[in-house]
């Protein structure tokens, strides 16, 4: 493994952190506290050529590549939660259509998204079914030459702004997960109500799109019925990577905060980075920062390196550095004292904000069920 980014990906890291602190940082805590994307947001991502890191070059990207996407969401992450979502999810939400697209799909879809014209969502999670997808009820029944879809969807990010949705739903119940299969449908087509927006501790542009008697054409269907859980699953296993690296740059912002604070915060007329019992915290914070660092560039730099199968890589990293965050950041908070728990403080956001990440994308708990499975199999 090369431990050092390459001169074009330092340039990227760079151009990205001058980004984030000139222009996402000034206005991140305001939109890090609503719960729908903000237009001047994926303005500055669009303008700054990000959201192209998200699709392949033929269709108007760059192409994709785990590290691009995990040093740009790092450097994103450490300054504005909702600015590392609204680009992450560009790549989530039309990675099935990159997958198993047709050639019309791919020109259709792919470069407005890449432009930012388009904002994608990626629709798997039902009320009854996170984990454990194959037991969703959404269901896509063929009529004629249109599908006609029906069902709700929960926990969809960029639902209610997005305007190209790939959604999963049910076309031979009796399959299984071969009975699953992958569809676009576009914001605005009848039948489909995605006003429905929800509220999470740390505020997320999330809702819950409806689907009623929603027709959509034959066309719509990405790849061949069933194959809706291998493109899911294709998605998930390409991006879980990622979401460690989102945890890294949350967890910088933290020990970046506590590390000035403790220089400052007196006691006894000792700064607080003078108690050993602070400097072994912030030592123990640094390690595993370093840790979950080097899992997750390993599991991208695998996966670009051609590598086909990096689910356990990829579930190493997202496991150790979204848990290593959580920790992280609770000990941030811990070494502020009260001023770590005001409204406002970087800290307590954070504290908010990283709580989602052993959550989303695949729990911890099935992160160790996959690691599992995959080391019993070798
Ligand atoms: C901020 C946020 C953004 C999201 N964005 C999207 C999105 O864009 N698109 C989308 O489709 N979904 C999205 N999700 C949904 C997310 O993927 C699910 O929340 C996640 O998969 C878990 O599903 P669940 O919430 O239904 O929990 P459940 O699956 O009901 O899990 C409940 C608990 O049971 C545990 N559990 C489940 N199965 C097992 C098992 N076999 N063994 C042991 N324990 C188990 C879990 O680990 C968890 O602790 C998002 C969620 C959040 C919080």
């Amino acid at each position: 493994m090369n431990f050092t980014f390459t001169p074009e990906q330092q340039e990227l890291q760079q151009r990205v952190r001058t980004l984030a602190q000139e222009q996402i940082a000034p206005m991140a805590a305001a939109v890090d506290e609503t719960n729908q994307v903000s237009p001047e947001l994926m303005r500055i991502l669009a303008e700054a050529g990000l959201l192209r890191y998200t699709v392949p070059e033929e269709y108007g990207g760059v192409g994709i590549r785990v590290i691009d996407l995990c040093i740009i969401r790092e450097e994103l992450a450490q300054v504005c939660g909702q600015a590392d979502t609204n680009f992450i999810m560009q790549g989530l939400g039309s990675f099935p259509i990159t997958l198993g697209g047709t050639e019309e799909q791919k020109q259709k879809y792919l470069p407005p998204i890449a432009s930012g014209q388009a904002i994608a969502a990626f629709a798997l999670t039902e009320p009854h079914a996170g984990s454990d997808v194959v037991s969703m009820k959404t269901a896509a029944i063929r009529e004629g030459d249109e599908w006609v879809l029906n069902g709700s969807k929960k926990f969809i990010s960029q639902a209610g702004d997005a305007t190209t949705y790939t959604v999963f739903a049910k076309t031979d119940p009796d399959a299984g997960s071969r009975g699953i299969s992958a569809f676009i449908v576009e914001q605005g087509t009848p039948g489909f109500d995605d006003s429905k927006r929800m509220d999470l501790m740390a505020p997320h542009p999330i809702g819950e799109p409806v689907f009623t008697d929603c027709r959509i054409p034959y066309t719509s269907i990405i790849g061949e019925p069933g194959q809706g859980i291998r493109l899911a699953l294709g998605t998930l296993n390409t991006f879980r990577t990622t979401v460690a690296a989102a945890a890294i740059g949350m967890a910088q912002a933290a020990y970046d905060a506590t590390i000035s604070f403790a220089k400052e915060r007196t006691m006894s007329g000792q700064a607080l980075s003078e108690y050993q019992s602070t400097q072994f915290k912030l030592a123990d914070m640094a390690v595993s920062l370093e840790a979950a660092r080097l899992l997750c560039y390993k599991a991208a730099w695998l996966k670009d390196s051609g590598q086909e199968n990096v689910i356990k890589e990829a579930s190493y990293a997202k496991l150790f550095a979204t848990e290593a965050a959580s920790r992280i950041i609770n000990e941030a908070v811990q070494i502020h004292g009260g001023a770590g728990l005001e409204k406002g403080s970087r800290v307590e956001q954070l504290y908010r904000e990283v709580r989602a990440l052993t959550i989303y994308e695949g729990t911890s708990e099935i992160q160790r069920q996959t690691i599992a499975r995959q080391l019993l199999r070798e």
